[in-house]
């Protein structure tokens, strides 16, 4: 899979910092008005629960070539935004690498997997030109199949969702995705995700 980070908040820590500095000021809040280190900022609203200054950072990410297990699982996610791949257009199966292989199916029985997706590739293929709808068609694909999904979620909600999927509990392939969206948020705000 490959993780973008495709666009975020400009400054984000700046912006979260100066909407938790305006919540005690008089006047809206502007960047004289930061008499300390951005950083102590947003370590204070962390410290003290006062997380909804962190929905002012955006991340939006390009995630690419995940399994539909795991794209639902991302989507489950409410607080957030995505516009994902549609399978009523596009033809998973142009591709050579259409879906994705767990490694422990790859370890015992790799040959039967990939038999039985070069099975449900020709008959999904043979649907189609049976004349079948594309949107029909799909739902003999399965779960494995890759998809690519833009995302855009709050620092707040990204804190929650790599909370919970990072977690040993957390399906692998999952994991995987959101380490890699936590490195690339890592880079922008790193107070934010610190400690993660
Ligand atoms: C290990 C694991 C196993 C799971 N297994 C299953 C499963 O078997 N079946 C299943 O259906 N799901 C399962 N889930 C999905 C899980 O129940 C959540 O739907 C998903 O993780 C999204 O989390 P969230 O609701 O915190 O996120 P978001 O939807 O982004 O919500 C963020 C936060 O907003 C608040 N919020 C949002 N909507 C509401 C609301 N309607 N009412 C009150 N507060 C709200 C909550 O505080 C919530 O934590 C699993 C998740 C994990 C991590």
């Amino acid at each position: 899979m490959k993780v973008k980070l495709l666009a975020h908040t400009p400054e984000p820590e700046k912006v979260c910092a100066l909407a938790m500095r305006g919540c005690r000021l008089r006047n809206a809040p502007v960047e004289e008005d930061l008499t300390k280190p951005v950083e102590y900022y947003i370590k204070l609203a962390k410290r003290l629960g006062h997380t909804s200054v962190l929905e002012h950072a955006n991340a939006t990410f390009n995630i690419e070539g995940i399994s539909r297990v795991t794209s639902h699982q991302l989507v489950r996610h409410r607080i957030a935004s995505y516009s994902q791949q549609s399978q009523r257009v596009v033809k998973p199966t142009n591709t050579q690498d259409w879906y994705v292989t767990p490694p422990s199916i790859a370890k015992v029985d790799a040959y039967r997997y990939h038999s039985g997706m070069q099975k449900i590739k020709e008959y999904y293929e043979k649907f189609l030109q049976l004349g079948i709808p594309i949107e029909d068609a799909r739902y003999f694909l399965p779960n494995a199949t890759k998809t690519n999904i833009t995302m855009t979620m709050n620092a707040r909600s990204l804190l929650n969702f790599f909370n919970l999927r990072l977690s040993e509990h957390a399906q692998w392939e999952t994991r995987i995705m959101a380490r890699l969206m936590l490195e690339e948020v890592k880079k922008v705000a790193p107070t934010i995700f610190e400690g993660i």
